[in-house]
């Protein structure tokens, strides 16, 4: 079975249901309480690692008592965790969220342990990245980091995914020029193009105007309408799935993790985008994040 090395981040979201927000300087109760394990990082290596995948994750968590449930979890779903490293002085990330009664979120976002992710953190675990038939990576950690893994997949000829998530428009272009899948949204790809995307044929431009740049694939996600292809094997879309969508939160990272498992055993892009998009729709059938990211037995009942 091929490896894929996660590199990311992992957030404890702290959700409160609230019936309003407390003024300030106001004390108020809200009626419930739920903790979760999040991270976009997190959540692709727990979605690869749920599709069979065999995953090592790095990261970094906070010397508190949230990381050692971040480490259960994660080992729970049998993710290598050699390189889940407690920084000193740090709190784990977290992600204090409050659930209005309409079901609108205010979240914050504290990355905490997050941020001592780093070139060194790298090249730390360099023997056993060389072993992995690709990276992973998304944007919730420092921007160091990102490049340096993005250099050392060239470097040491292993492909590099990145999933330009949460988005930020002034990518370094030469690191995105190394890079041999680019996995957007429409926001995302968008903002990284400078170009605007509301349909399918400006989706293609935006898309090819990444590839101009070096990119080798890009794919990006439409939501309900699947996901689209634009690289070195040609253009394609892969309608999506009609569900009942309940949660469509992680539905991205869901993909991102259930692609890279099966394009790494593979090699075949498409059938491995046809996997992600079943996958992705099977996840916003269900309630929450990681929690909505079917085991293969519920994922097998779902293509039947
Ligand atoms: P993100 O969650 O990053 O914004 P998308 O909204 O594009 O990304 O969703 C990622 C994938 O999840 C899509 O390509 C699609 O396969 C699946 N998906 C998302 N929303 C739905 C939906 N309402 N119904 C079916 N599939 C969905």
């Amino acid at each position: 079975m091929s490896r894929i090395a996660v590199i990311g981040s992992n957030m404890v979201d702290l959700v409160s249901y609230v019936d309003r927000m407390p003024l300030e300087g106001e004390t108020l109760e809200a009626p419930r309480f739920v903790i979760g394990c999040g991270g976009k990082g997190a959540n692709q290596a727990i979605a690869a690692a749920r599709t069979g995948a065999d995953v090592l994750f790095i990261t970094r968590v906070g010397d508190d008592i949230f990381s050692e449930q971040t480490i259960r979890n994660l080992q729970d779903s049998g993710i290598d965790t050699k390189y889940v490293k407690k920084s000193p002085g740090f709190s784990s990330g977290v992600a204090p969220i409050f659930v209005h009664p309409d079901s609108h979120n205010s979240i914050l976002i504290i990355k905490g342990a997050n941020r001592c992710l780093n070139a060194a953190s790298i090249e730390e675990a360099a023997d056993d990245i060389q072993k992995c038939a690709l990276i992973v990576l998304q944007l919730e950690v420092e921007l160091e980091a990102v490049y340096a893994a993005i250099d050392f997949g060239a470097r040491h000829h292993i492909p590099v995914l990145l999933n330009p998530a949460p988005a930020i428009a002034d990518l370094d272009e030469n690191s995105i020029g190394k890079l041999d899948f680019l996995v957007p949204n429409e926001t995302e790809l968008s903002l990284i193009s400078g170009m605007p995307v509301t349909s399918t044929e400006t989706t293609r431009l935006a898309a090819r105007a990444l590839l101009a740049k070096g990119v080798k694939n890009v794919i990006a996600t439409l939501g309900v309408q699947g996901a689209l292809y634009v690289g070195q094997e040609g253009e394609w879309v892969v309608p999506g799935i009609t569900v009942q969508a309940v949660d469509t939160t992680g539905a991205g990272d869901a993909f991102v993790g259930c692609f890279a498992r099966f394009w790494s055993e593979t090699r075949d892009i498409r059938a491995a985008m046809e996997k992600a998009v079943l996958y992705s729709a099977c996840s916003v059938t269900a309630c929450g994040t990681q929690t909505s990211y079917p085991d293969p037995l519920k994922f097998q009942e779902f293509q039947e």
